[in-house]
C-alpha cells in the first residue's frame, strides 16, 4: 500500500491541493535554478581538475599543520571557482560572523573609516563594528576605526550619492551585504554589487570592497567582483557536508592580511592543522551547486505557497533570486511562530521539538529558530528564523533535498492555516 502522506503527516486535502498548484506556478523558477546549477557545477569540476584534486588531499594533519596539501588545495579550488586570486578556507573560522570580523580586522587600522554601503550590516556585526555594545570590548570602534553607514533609499535601493558623500581620505574599506538578512528587500544581484564596487573604485582604486556573501554563493552563475568575499561553510558553499568553517576569498594581499589576523602575523595561511576536515570541505564544495539549487527550488515553492495563502512574500515566485532565502510577512506573532514550528516538523533531526522564541547571543530582539540539521545551526539545511518584532517576518532557507523541504513547507502551511482558523 502507498504511503499515506496526509495521514502520516496530518496534511489536509486543502494543503495538498495548494502545494500541487504552487509547484506548477514555480516551474519557471525551478528551471532557472537547475540551469544555474549546471553552469556552477561545471565551474567547480574545472577547479577540481585544474588543481588535480586526489585522495592525498583528504589526509588529515595535526599539530602545526605544516604542508597540509589538502588545506592549500581547498584554498586554490575556492579561489578559482569564485574568480579570486586567493582564498582562506578554514574550519577554525567558526562562523560567517567570525569570517567577516577577521576580514575587517585584517584590513582596517586605527584612524581608518569603514563605510557600510548597503545599510546596516547583519545583526551579529553590530557588536563587531561597535554600533551596539559597550565601546571597550575590542570592537572596531574600540580600536579607533570610524564607521559610516549609507542607508538604502526607501529601505531597498543603493544610494550612490550617499556613498560618494561618505567617502573621504580616511575610508579604507567598504562593506556590502549581498543577502537581505533580516530586512524586507530584494537581495542585491551580482550585477548591482559589481556596479557599486566599480563606483567605489572609480572614486579611489585602493578602497577595499568587502562583500558579505553569506547565502549568495552559487545562486547566480558568477560571484561578485569584491576585493574580499566572505561567507560561512554551514551555508551554501559547504554543501551540507562541511562540519563547520568559513572562507575569505579575494585579492592576495587582503587574504594574507586576514590570515595574519586569524593565526598570527608571519604565520598567516601556512599553519593550521586540518584535523580531517579537508574531505568534507571538498566534497561539500563539489555538492554545493546542486544543493544550492535544491534550496533555491524550496525557496521558490515557499514563495508560491504563501503567496497563494495571501501573505506578502519576498522575492515573488517569478522574481530573480540572489540568495536562498524567502521571507514571508505574517504580520502576527502567532502565525510567524506557527510557521517556524511547522518547518521544524519537516526536519530530519529534532522534528519532535517545538521551537520557541529566545534571547540569542549577538541578536537584539528575541528570535525563533526552526532547525533540525545534521550540522548544528546549518542554514543550508532547511531552517527558518524570525525575530519577534513587527511586522513579524519569517525567513526560510535551505533544504538539502527539495523533497524534504517540500514536506516542511507542507507542515508549515498546515500549521499556519490551523492557527488562522483558531483566530
Ligand atoms: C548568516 C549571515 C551572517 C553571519 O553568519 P553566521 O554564520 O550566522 O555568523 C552574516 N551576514 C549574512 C547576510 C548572513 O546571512
Amino acid at each position: 500500500m502507498a504511503f499515506d502522506l496526509q495521514k502520516e503527516f496530518g496534511i489536509s486535502e486543502e494543503v495538498m491541493r495548494l502545494v500541487s498548484e504552487a509547484e506548477k506556478s514555480a516551474s519557471g523558477c525551478f528551471a532557472r535554478a537547475e540551469e544555474i546549477a549546471w553552469h556552477n557545477q561545471a565551474k567547480v569540476m574545472k577547479a577540481f581538475a585544474d588543481n588535480r584534486i586526489g585522495e592525498a588531499h583528504f589526509v588529515p594533519t595535526s599539530g602545526y599543520g605544516y604542508n597540509d596539501m589538502g588545506r592549500d588545495a581547498i584554498d586554490r579550488v575556492y579561489a578559482q571557482a569564485f574568480g579570486c586570486e586567493d582564498a582562506l578556507v578554514r574550519h577554525n573560522l567558526i562562523s560567517g560572523t567570525h569570517a567577516i570580523s577577521t576580514a575587517l580586522f585584517g584590513v582596517l587600522r586605527p584612524g581608518d573609516t569603514l563605510v557600510a554601503a548597503t545599510g546596516k550590516p547583519y545583526d551579529t556585526l553590530e557588536e563587531v563594528v561597535g554600533i551596539r555594545g559597550e565601546g571597550c570590548d575590542g570592537s572596531l570602534r574600540d580600536f579607533g576605526v570610524q564607521y559610516r553607514q549609507v542607508d538604502l533609499l526607501d529601505g531597498k535601493a543603493i544610494d550612490f550619492d550617499g556613498i560618494r558623500a561618505a567617502i573621504d581620505d580616511t575610508v579604507k574599506a567598504v562593506l556590502l551585504q549581498r543577502s537581505k538578512g533580516y530586512a524586507w528587500r530584494d537581495t542585491f544581484s551580482v550585477a548591482q554589487l559589481n556596479e557599486v564596487i566599480d563606483f567605489v573604485h572609480d572614486i579611489r582604486q585602493d578602497i577595499v570592497c568587502i562583500v558579505d556573501n553569506c547565502y549568495g554563493e552559487f545562486v547566480e552563475t558568477e560571484e561578485p567582483r569584491g576585493d574580499l568575499l566572505v561567507g560561512s561553510l554551514i551555508k551554501n558553499p559547504g554543501g551540507g557536508l562541511a562540519q563547520t568553517g568559513g572562507y575569505i576569498a579575494g585579492k592576495t594581499r587582503y587574504v594574507e592580511l586576514a590570515a595574519y589576523r586569524l593565526t598570527s602575523v608571519g604565520l598567516g595561511k601556512e599553519c593550521g592543522a586540518s584535523l580531517g576536515q579537508n574531505k568534507p570541505m571538498l566534497q561539500g564544495f563539489f555538492m554545493a551547486p546542486h544543493i544550492v539549487a535544491q534550496a533555491v527550488k524550496s525557496a521558490c515553492l515557499c514563495s508560491a505557497v504563501f503567496d497563494k495563502l495571501g501573505f506578502p512574500v519576498c522575492p515573488g515566485v517569478d522574481d530573480a533570486r540572489g540568495d536562498i532565502i524567502t521571507s514571508v510577512k505574517f504580520g502576527d506573532a502567532d502565525l510567524v511562530i506557527a510557521f517556524c514550528q511547522g518547518i521544524q516538523k519537516g526536519a530530519p533531526v529534532d522534528s519532535f521539538v517545538e521551537p520557541q522564541p529566545w534571547d540569542m547571543p549577538g541578536y537584539a530582539d528575541q528570535v525563533i529558530m526552526a532547525a533540525g540539521a545534521f550540522v548544528q545551526g546549518a542554514s543550508i539545511e532547511l531552517s527558518a528564523d524570525a525575530p519577534i518584532r513587527p511586522p513579524y517576518i519569517a525567513y526560510m532557507q535551505g533544504g538539502l533535498t527539495y523533497e524534504s523541504a517540500k514536506l516542511g513547507i507542507m507542515t508549515a502551511a498546515q500549521k499556519v492555516l490551523d492557527t488562522m482558523k483558531q483566530k
